[in-house]
């Protein structure tokens, strides 16, 4: 601490506060400190340097310079270089990044490093350095001069000509419907920030809406950079094809995990460069430093695809806001089926609300009527009705889209004589048929037993492992077994099938889209992936099979999430007005939900759910950080939580600085639904509060105590948790 400048009175910097990305809430630091090298005058914020770390590299991110240091002199090492050819971060970013560690209550570098493609943060070999950068550099232009050109695997073309002389829009503007003007004229009287909330059912001409507004910007300003953020871009090849031909003389960089390493790190670099001006992306996009950005668009807004799922659990959607906030720049945030976050913020006119009424050209949608399944004869889970109206469609040479919520083959295996079944050995869940041979070859070799939670595998028995009975039969539904049921029903019907197993290879999900597309298939089959931004014009019907499991689960938000999904299913029909039907499969048709979807009411479903949540005290009015525990016993992961409980009751007992109206509720710790998981067991404890300050407060104030207490437990912090 008493460190003492070799010119007194004049403290040059000595230290940089570098942040890596290790957890740091468990190494108790918020960054670490090294010696800037004597020569490095074009270190400061926001530069990436390579750094020792134990006997290896790492690459960091500079957070600050300071004078001084808490670590003695002899404990501090050198930073070894800075990272030769990378742009530093800009100031915003790093404000970004800051405000995301403060807020999920993680470093910096656990925020920023992640954000930045793998092959641009790995330190350089002393002869590879630099070169990664220009390689990606070389690699983006290539692409941007062959123009149209498919950047491998991506599914978007990438660019056409770079101009930015001369108006962005092409021929293929439309001209707004009186809804959409009225919505660009509301947009266009911004100035600086603000969040607008466009609800429309799908159709409505939303991405129209965006796309103008978005042109806008580029056409005002020749350096300005705009950010389209979607929950899936794989399964929006129309999407891509819009953006390449409305913005043809644009650099379109596209943001996303399933890109190559070299595609991904060219795009990136293009888009922090602010070579590309065009920035479309999956939630880590929200994450790129975009050095002009001018406006921001969230389609799909209340997709869950946005909350990231491990690591630093942030919200794509929220931290858009936050860059928009910060950045003083407008955001839109789209969505037939807006969150109830974004629609009380709405209501509470803390958003702008604009609508999109009908859809265009007047096709009506469908009219979603349930089928009563009680007291039916299903034949391979459907029933009577919708087997009847498939073949209808079929005879018309219209498609049908056969929509499950799930994935994989029949969920579990089991014994009719005794009851066995397949539960996983190393979970608490049941581990499923999986299809893997052709359906020649006998049962035993053609399917697998997989964990959906572990991955663990086995053979399927050939006979009950309890009781000896040869009798097991597959319990439950899934995509592999409907399509085969299907297939048994309709046997000349051109069947096909998408779902995370599909879409797990490359370029599979979207052969498949493109058959359906071209009229190649007469039955789609899969999860909600099917429901995604696709256009089908020959398909007249939707059949959900199973809608229950949504209605009365475990997870406040699944309602929410059914009806969103039901929405965007049902909108998939009767695109070229052709009279489509929607048949939803329960045991519960008295269900409220569904009579706000057959009436497409938003409103009305929105508000209701809105209602519930409040008597029950959960988000949007009141906010929750869930901290998760792993321990090898059950008892461990509790015990941690019970002492971590009582530590943070002690300290809002303690701190009068708690109001004691808002003041935040630690409740008891509870094995997780899933509580086995790989062989570890894992429970939670919430955290609730009316105020996030109060929240915020706690959590800075117990998380660092919890690294005493944690022993072998793994814990992790999640701040508004998408899923309990
Ligand atoms: P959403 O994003 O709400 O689902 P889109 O913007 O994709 O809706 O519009 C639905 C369809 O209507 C698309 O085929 C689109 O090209 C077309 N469309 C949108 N706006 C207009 C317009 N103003 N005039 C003519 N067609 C339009
Ligand atoms: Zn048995
Ligand atoms: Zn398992």
């Amino acid at each position: 601490m008493t460190e003492i400048s070799d010119r007194p009175g004049q403290l040059a910097p000595r230290y940089a506060r570098v942040a890596l990305d290790l957890p740091m809430a468990q190494l108790g630091a918020a960054w670490f400190d090294y010696r800037l090298p004597p020569e490095q005058t074009a270190i400061g914020p926001g530069s990436w340097v390579v750094v020792p770390w134990g006997r290896g590299r790492r690459i960091g991110l500079v957070l600050e310079l300071a004078e001084r240091s808490e670590l003695g002199p002899d404990r501090i090492r050198p930073i070894d270089a800075p990272l030769a050819d990378a742009p530093p971060a800009p100031a915003d970013w790093l404000r970004l990044v800051r405000f995301a560690a403060d807020y999920y209550h993680r470093g910096a570098g656990e925020v920023a490093l992640p954000a930045v493609p793998k092959l641009l943060r790995t330190p350089p070999s002393a002869r590879a350095r630099g070169s990664v950068f220009e390689r990606a550099r070389r690699r983006f232009d290539t692409v941007a001069t062959a123009s149209g050109a498919d950047t491998s695997g991506s599914d978007i073309p990438s660019t056409g000509e770079a101009s930015a002389s001369g108006p962005v829009f092409s021929g293929t503007t439309r001209e707004p419907s009186p809804a959409q003007r009225e919505a660009l004229a509301a947009l266009s009287s911004d100035t600086g920030f603000s969040v607008s909330l466009l609800h429309g059912v799908t159709g409505s001409g939303k991405t129209e809406v965006y796309l103008q507004w978005l042109a806008s910007f580029l056409a005002r300003d020749e350096t300005a950079q705009v950010l389209l953020l979607v929950p899936e871009i794989a399964l929006t090849p129309q999407l891509a094809g819009q953006l390449a031909s409305r913005f043809p003389g644009e650099r379109v960089a596209v943001l996303h995990s399933d890109l190559a390493d070299g595609d991904r790190a060219a795009h990136w670099l293009a888009a922090v460069e602010g070579r590309a001006r065009v920035v479309v992306g999956t939630r880590l996009a929200v994450l790129a430093p975009l050095p002009r950005l001018a406006a921001i668009v969230v389609d799909e807004e209340h997709d869950p695809s946005y909350k990231q799922q491990e690591g630093v659990r942030y919200s794509a959607r929220d931290l858009a806001i936050v860059a928009a906030s910060q950045r003083g720049i407008p955001i839109v945030l789209g969505s037939a089926t807006p969150s109830l976050e974004s629609w009380l913020s709405a209501r509470r006119e803390r958003y702008r609300l604009l609508r999109l009424p009908d859809r265009i050209g007047g096709a009506a949608l469908p009219t979603p009527q349930t089928l009563d399944l009680r007291g039916k004869t299903l034949r391979h889970d459907l029933a009577p009705a919708a087997i009847e109206a498939i073949g209808e469609a079929l005879a018309r040479a219209e498609q049908a889209l056969v929509f499950i919520n799930r994935r994989g083959y029949s969920p579990v295996l089991g014994c009719l004589q005794c009851g066995w079944l397949s539960r996983c050995q190393d979970c608490s869940a049941y581990r499923v048929m999986h299809r893997i041979g052709p359906a020649r070859t006998a049962a035993a070799n053609r399917y697998r037993l997989v964990c959906h939670h572990c991955g663990g595998e086995q053979g399927v028995p050939r006979s009950c492992p309890d009781c000896g009975d040869i009798d097991l039969q597959a319990i439950g539904r899934g995509t592999q077994r409907l399509e085969e049921g299907l297939a048994e029903l309709f046997p000349g019907a051109r069947i096909g099938r998408l779902d995370r197993d599909v879409a797990s290879r490359r370029g599979a999900a979207r052969r498949l889209l493109d058959s359906a597309h071209a009229g190649e298939l007469d039955i789609l089959v899969g999860t909600q992936m099917l429901a995604k931004g696709h256009d089908f014009r020959r398909l007249s019907l939707v059949v959900a099979v199973d809608c229950d499991g949504g209605l009365f689960a475990a997870d406040y938000r699944a309602p929410e999430r059914l009806f969103a999904t039901l929405m965007q299913v049902a909108g998939r029909a009767g695109r070229d007005a052709r009279a489509s039907r929607v048949l939803l499969q329960t045991r519960f048709p008295e269900h409220p939900l569904f009579a706000y979807l057959a009436r497409h009411d938003y409103d009305g479903f929105a508000d209701w759910q809105l209602a519930e949540r409040q008597q029950a005290g959960l988000p949007p009015w009141r906010h929750q950080a869930l901290l998760r525990a792993e321990a090898a016993t059950q008892a461990d992961a509790l015990a941690f939580l019970a002492a971590a409980r009582d530590r943070g009751q002690a300290l809002l007992d303690a701190d009068p600085a708690f109001d004691s109206q808002v003041r935040p509720a630690v409740l008891d710790p509870v094995p997780m639904t899933m509580s086995r998981l790989a062989g570890r067991e894992r429970a939670q404890l919430l955290v609730e509060s009316a105020a996030r300050p109060p929240l915020h407060r706690l959590l800075d104030l117990w998380l660092p105590g919890l690294r005493e207490i944690a022993g072998n437990v793994h814990w992790a912090l999640d701040v508004d948790p998408a899923e309990i």
